[in-house]
């Protein structure tokens, strides 16, 4: 079929998720208006401020959108970017409903976002604007531990989740859950261990999880596992870089090209995730990286000969104009939105395989799903069991070691005598959340001849979860 000639089904990222959302109820049987009902955006509040800076008052514009709340509180990220807008606040508040659903994090879905370029102001502005914004979002009970919790996205992360969660308890110092009105916080201001990975970290398992099964790899057109297959990521930021590193490090993946805002760079040998980020991080442009080819348009880096492409920056970046030259077999939507619905359909129609973002991205929500559950329950995860563990293991351990000729391989033994920290239970919540949805993703598609592909099972699976819900509702 020649692309070229095929117009393009949508303008928008709302209409993107709505169409996606659209061609799964289809092939679901809901009842009167159930389906309308979950679609539609439930409020989007929108806030304009000023906050005096620099001598002067500068004026913001903000907004905070509850998509759904057939679960409360509504869980969602909040973005700092110049490019944000209502339309992109609503996708993204939908696509929370649907990924919580998917998750089973017991949340409806809500999104936030600040128009504002972060890189213009010093820190104590942004903290000035911040503490501003919150107060806004607060006192309509848009930020609340029971109703509305936000967490970071692009832009933000646990600095400004901090001062949003200090807004809160100043404003409501007898809310003994106030911790819990926002995650991602700092791990001493209440957050947990692993949620700044987490993200990236629910791609490395999603990855994994996708590999496990052996006739969704054969159809990507792969065999064996993540060793040694070549990987580009657009976006070095939370996601991306976290993903690439574990890939790499851990996965034995390479990183073969890595497209930021300022080009793309590539190394068929693979790239130094780490020194890249360090150079970034100096504020170093992509360009003067050493060791690498470099090339002023980031877009080629999406159309760079790869096995494995994540998109990790932001939405609508392979659309009707260039999907047809996308040539990574497999791609794992780390960011929300990377790939409008037309061009789904191309690089369906293609063979190409898709890993959502519904799911591929879920890993964020998951660990704040487990600070939230921390916070509100005002104790550490492992702090009762862990030493009763050791001890368990201690004892089974000495049983062993005597009637063994060798006694138990030192590095099992060090294994079998650490009991689970904190970490240990997040990352093995996290993996286990991975594993169950994408479970539930393939049993759609295998009992839904008409399911096309991942994304539509994944949006079955949120529907089918959330009419169970509203089930129970009576008015
Ligand atoms: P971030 O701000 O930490 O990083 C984004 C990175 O992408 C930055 O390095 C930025 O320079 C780069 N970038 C932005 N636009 C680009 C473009 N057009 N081309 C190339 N590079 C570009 O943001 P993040 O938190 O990593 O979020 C990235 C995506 O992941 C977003 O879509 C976000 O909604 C999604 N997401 C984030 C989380 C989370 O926990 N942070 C959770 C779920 C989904």
């Amino acid at each position: 079929m020649n692309f070229q000639n095929k117009k393009p089904l949508t303008t928008g990222f709302l209409e993107s998720v709505n169409l996606m959302y659209d061609r799964a109820v289809d092939l679901l049987d809901l009842p009167g208006d159930v389906a309308q009902t979950i679609k539609a955006c439930n409020s989007t509040y929108e806030v304009q401020f000023s906050v005096r800076l620099r001598g002067k008052l500068h004026s913001f514009k903000g907004y905070r959108s509850v998509h759904s709340e057939h679960m409360e509180p509504a869980k969602g990220g909040i973005r700092y970017s110049i490019e944000v807008n209502k339309d992109e606040v609503e996708a993204l508040a939908a696509l929370m409903t649907y990924k919580c659903a998917l998750v089973e994090a017991p949340f409806g879905g809500s999104k936030g976002g600040l128009i504002i370029d972060p890189t213009e102001w010093e820190d104590h502005e942004m903290e000035k604007i911040t503490r501003r914004f919150a107060y806004e979002l607060i006192k309509r009970d848009l930020i609340n531990p029971s109703q509305n919790v936000p967490a970071p996205d692009m832009g933000t992360g646990e600095r400004e989740m901090a001062w949003m969660a200090d807004e809160y308890r100043r404003m409501n110092p007898t809310d003994m859950n106030a911790c819990a009105c926002v995650t991602g916080k700092p791990l001493n201001a209440g957050g947990i261990a692993g949620r700044t990975e987490a993200t990236g970290r629910g791609v490395q398992y999603a990855l994994q999880e996708f590999f496990r099964h052996a006739d969704d790899v054969k159809a990507a057109g792969f065999d064996g596992s993540l060793d040694g297959k070549r990987v580009v990521v657009q976006g070095l930021g939370n996601v991306g870089y976290h993903a690439a590193k574990f890939l790499s490090e851990e996965d034995g993946s390479k990183i073969v090209g890595v497209v930021e805002r300022d080009g793309a760079v590539f190394n068929p040998k693979g790239i130094d995730v780490e020194a890249l980020k360090a150079h970034l991080v100096a504020r170093q442009p992509l360009s003067s990286f050493p060791g690498v080819e470099f090339v002023e348009d980031g877009s080629l880096g999406l159309e760079y000969d790869c096995d494995i492409l994540i998109p990790a920056a932001c939405e609508s970046v392979i659309t009707y104009s260039n999907a047809h030259k996308v040539k990574a077999r497999l791609i794992i939507e780390a960011a929300n939105g990377p790939i409008t619905a037309d061009a789904n359909d191309i690089l369906v129609e293609r063979g190409h395989t898709i890993i959502p973002d519904l799911f591929a991205n879920a890993g964020g929500v998951t660990v704040s799903y487990f600070e939230w559950a921390k916070n509100i329950s005002h104790i550490r995860f492992g702090r009762m069991q862990r030493r009763q563990e050791e001890a368990r293991s201690r004892a089974f351990l000495e049983q062993l070691e005597a009637v063994l000729p060798n006694g138990v391989d030192p590095a099992l033994k060090k294994k079998l005598e650490c009991g689970a920290g904190e970490i240990d239970l997040v990352r093995s919540g996290l993996d286990d959340t991975m594993r169950a949805a994408y479970v539930a993703m393939r049993e759609v598609r295998e009992s839904h001849p008409n399911c096309p592909d991942m994304r539509t099972a994944a949006y079955m699976v949120a529907v089918r979860r959330i009419v169970g819900v509203m089930d129970h509702f009576t008015m």
